[in-house]
């Protein structure tokens, strides 16, 4: 039994260096949202940043705000802001497209580092969007190339020298395990092949040095850990090694040596912008760079400090708690191998995620039976690790999450 109380939670907050942040988002009331690792929390300020730019820079400067209001460069002067948070140089980032988007992009780059190679190591388990995004680009390429999938324990036999890349995801989406990147990208360039990877659920949760690992090319996204706001522009990293030197084949105009030229035939710029296709998205880029201020104002250290003790206090609870009925840690024990996120496998998870929901306690469910539980160290306290587990305990001691109301599925869970 844990002798830890609610006070011991309370006192916590109280020394908690990041605890004025909260303030700065608009959180449920009386709720306590587990999902900031699937949809970050809507800063106070993007509110007011979304009516200036709609209805300032666009009713009133229109297409002038292109120029007056910073928008054309706008995909590359965030990818400058966030670049240390990445480890990366300010000229090597951009936020554009999605991170599916940017994955074909990227991945399409990598492979032309060692055209004479066939193979792309991926993990079968990993978020869907990354395999399919690189199905369907090896299905377009033809030629012989095929995706050997690898996890975790067989990741590093995998890479061989019949490798032309690697396509990794740092953080894993189901169970946080961290992988090493910094060693799993020097087996790859120990064999040749190009690194890349997936930092969805690691920037703006975790210090990354994509830089100090030597990576190629990385891509994130961020409305998840960086409260950039729904479909947010994703964040596109080329090491500028690469630069002048790299081919991607959404060659659209803003990718051009010079968009303005309207010249027939496209020639890249050579430097990060030719990862870009088109306008950008203005509105959600200006609502990202909220997100991106916040974070830039916090110690990335302090964060990780606080999610690792958040999340290592959440497995104690629930285990000295909900132990005995049936749940089971999926996500690594020891926190320096776990992301900001806690899951567990559960028989019948998806009428207790509802139940859960029904109680404020809002956290998401991965089928197969995966109950996952995000911690975003920005908006949460201490605290809501006790209460949520205490609403966890009674809807399973009470049996509540059993009624039928909850057995439904939705569309997205
Ligand atoms: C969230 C997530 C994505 C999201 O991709 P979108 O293109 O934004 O839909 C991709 N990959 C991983 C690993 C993710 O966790």
């Amino acid at each position: 039994m844990t002798t830890i109380t609610r006070d011991d939670f309370l006192r916590m907050d109280a020394n908690d260096p990041l605890a004025n942040f909260r303030d700065e988002f608009f959180l449920p009331k009386g709720g306590i949202y587990l999902n900031g690792n699937s949809l970050g929390a809507m800063p106070h300020a993007a509110a007011e940043r979304a009516k200036c730019v709609i209805e300032h820079e666009w009713a009133e400067g229109l297409i002038g705000s292109m120029n007056t209001a910073g928008w054309y460069d706008m995909p590359s002067a965030l990818g400058r802001k966030i670049a240390p948070l990445l480890g990366a140089k300010p000229n090597e980032v951009v936020l554009t497209d999605s991170t599916g988007v940017n994955l074909f992009k990227v991945l399409s780059a990598a492979l032309k580092i060692q055209p004479e190679r066939r193979v792309i190591v991926m993990q079968g388990s990993n978020f869907p969007t990354n395999n399919y995004m690189a199905q369907g680009l090896i299905a377009n390429l033809g030629r012989g190339y095929s995706i050997r999938f690898a996890e975790a324990d067989d990741m590093m036999d995998a890479i061989d020298q019949d490798v032309a890349a690697i396509c990794i995801t740092h953080v894993h989406y189901k169970t946080g395990h961290i992988l090493d990147m910094a060693s799993i990208t020097e087996r790859a360039h120990a064999v040749g092949a190009a690194a890349v990877w997936d930092l969805c659920h690691s920037a703006g949760a975790m210090p990354v040095d994509l830089n100090g690992c030597n990576v190629d090319f990385a891509v994130a996204c961020t409305y998840k850990y960086i409260n950039a706001g729904p479909g947010a522009p994703a964040i596109l990293f080329a090491a500028e090694r690469h630069h002048g030197k790299y081919f991607q084949p959404l060659t659209g105009w803003f990718g051009h040596r010079a968009p303005f030229d309207f010249d027939r035939d496209y020639e890249p710029i050579g430097d990060i912008r030719q990862m870009l296709s088109g306008t950008p998205p203005t509105v959600s880029l200006s609502l990202a760079e909220i997100g991106i201020d916040i974070l830039l104002r916090a110690d990335m250290d302090a964060i990780r400090e606080k999610s690792m003790r958040m999340t290592d206090l959440f497995i104690e609870l629930v285990e000295d708690r909900c132990g005995k009925f049936g749940f089971e840690l999926v996500s690594p024990r020891d926190a320096k191998h776990r992301g900001s996120q806690v899951s567990f496998d559960k028989d019948d998870g998806y009428p207790l995620v509802r139940a859960l929901h029904e109680r404020g306690v809002l956290c998401d469910f991965r089928a197969p039976s995966n109950v996952r539980f995000g911690f975003a160290p920005l908006y949460l306290r201490y605290v809501d690790v006790w209460d949520a587990v205490e609403v966890l305990y009674d809807i399973l001691a009470t049996g509540s999450w059993k009624a039928s109301q909850f057995q439904v599925r939705s569309a997205v869970t």
